[in-house]
This record gives C-alpha cells, sequence and structure tokens, in this order.
C-alpha cells in the first residue's frame, strides 16, 4: 500500500495531522515531516515504537514517557545523530557510545563513549533500554551484537531498533568478516552516515524476529507506517527473555 499522505498523531510531539511526501527525490523515510516539530518520518516511528511499549494511553507523546517510566531509566543510545536522541538526551539515565566519532564534526562529548557493539564495555545489566537507529544492518556479526546487548540489560528489558526490512522474503546477508577480512557475497551497497557511507553487511527480513528467541529476546516489528510509498523501515522491539524462558522457548 502506497500513499502520498495520511492522517497521524506525532509520536515525537504529539501533533494531530496530515502528513504528506513533499519532495519526491527523498525516500519517504525522510521525508513526511511533522508540521509542528519538523521531525521526519522514520524518527517518528522510532518515536511511536517507544511510546506504544511504555506509554500510558493512546494518545502519549514521547514527551510524555520521558517525564514518565523513562525518567527512571537507564537508558543507553547507540549513535550520533537524529531528533530521537535528542530528546532522549534530556534523561538523566542517558549515555550514549558510537562506533567511531562523526566524520569532519565537532562533537560535543556527552556521557559518550567509543564502542563496538559487538564488544561492549559495560557491565551486565547495566541499562533498562538500549536504543539504536539503522545500525544493526552495519554490524558485521549481529548475533554476537544481539548477545552484547542482552547481557548489558537488566531483566526484562528492551532493545528498540530501527533498520530497513525487507517487504518480503529471508535475511540477506551481503558480507561478513572472517579473520579481521571483509568478505563480500553481494554487490557493496552503503548508506549514508554521519561518519562516511557505512558499508550493510545485512539486508534484514522478517525472519529477523522468529531468530529472536535462540538469541535471548522475545521481539515485535512495528511497522506502523510500512510500505508508505516504498518505506521499509521497520522498528523492532525485543525483550530480554530470563535464561529459563530462554531454555524453554517461553514467553511471559
Ligand atoms: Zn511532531
Amino acid at each position: 500500500m502506497s500513499a502520498r499522505s495520511y492522517d497521524d498523531r506525532c509520536a515525537m510531539c504529539g501533533w494531530v495531522g496530515r502528513f504528506e511526501h513533499r519532495d519526491s527525490t527523498k525516500a519517504a523515510g525522510s521525508d513526511f515531516a511533522c508540521d509542528r516539530c519538523g521531525t521526519r518520518l522514520r524518527y517518528r516511528d522510532e518515536a511511536f515504537a517507544i511510546v506504544d511499549e511504555y506509554g500510558e494511553t493512546a494518545s502519549s507523546s514521547l514527551d510524555d514517557v520521558c517525564n514518565g517510566v523513562l525518567s527512571n531509566f537507564a537508558l543507553h543510545y547507540v549513535g550520533v545523530s537524529g531528533p530521537l536522541r535528542a530528546k532522549l538526551m534530556t534523561l538523566d539515565g542517558f549515555t550514549e557510545s558510537a562506533l567511531e566519532p562523526p566524520a569532519g564534526q565537532g562533537f560535543k562529548p556527552f556521557r559518550r563513549a567509543y564502542q563496538d557493539l559487538q564488544s561492549l564495555g559495560f557491565v551486565d545489566a547495566a541499562f533498562d533500554l538500549v536504543v539504536s537507529s539503522h545500525i544493526m544492518e552495519h554490524v558485521p556479526d549481529p548475533d554476537r551484537a544481539f548477545g552484547e546487548v542482552r547481557r548489558v540489560l537488566r531483566a526484562g528489558g528492551r532493545y528498540i531498533f530501527s533498520m530497513p526490512m525487507r517487504p518480503s522474503g529471508a535475511t540477506i546477508v551481503r558480507a561478513v568478516t572472517r579473520d579481521g577480512e571483509i568478505e563480500h557475497r553481494q554487490p557493496e551497497h552503503f548508506h549514508n552516515s554521519p561518519s562516511g557511507g557505512a558499508l550493510v553487511f545485512n539486508d534484514f527480513g522478517e525472519d529477523l524476529v522468529d531468530r529472536m528467541p535462540d538469541l535471548g529476546f522475545s521481539a515485535t516489528i512495528k511497522r506502523p507506517t510500512g510500505n508508505m510509498d516504498g518505506y521499509l523501515n521497520a522498528v523492532v522491539v525485543a525483550r530480554k527473555l530470563d535464561t529459563h524462558q530462554r531454555s524453554e522457548g517461553l514467553e511471559g
């Protein structure tokens, strides 16, 4: 289903109105901006997933959730930019990390560390919530990264992450690393990032969610505006299963 406009509530600021794809040169996720706060679709969908998970009412906004349950959270954001980060970084329990500093950009160090998601330097059970935005498709060994995120989450903690997701079919592995060398299995594909071109290691499909219990999470895909004008963003809410649930393959 494709559309040039739709009516919605902005999860970032709570504004209700019409959202339009005004600039056809832009991908849908980079358009459909909120007329009040200016937040583009991709980030509004990420905010939606957080509000949907933690909000007290259907009309909650990210501000409400930040003033509510998230105000007591130890929250870790993986990445260097974006309006979601700007909002979350106002929280007392906010920390962030990235693999490397943004290229040619003076970056204000803010409770920040340079970290590899596959080998995090945090103690076990350090966080209630970990958030990343279009990061996981660039990680050479995502299973290892999921294991690390699981390790640093407290019991019942969540990992909420977004990624471009294939509309159908299984994950396509584009590249892997072997003995520190990148081995390409598909033509190289890069996404723009604040650090320059970022190689895509995996084009994820919905089979990712089926695999998540094996990785110690129960997961659901939230695609509030999925397939909007060719927009294939997905936000995955993954809840850490405890060891018992994991071995039994149960959710609860
Ligand atoms: Zn807004």
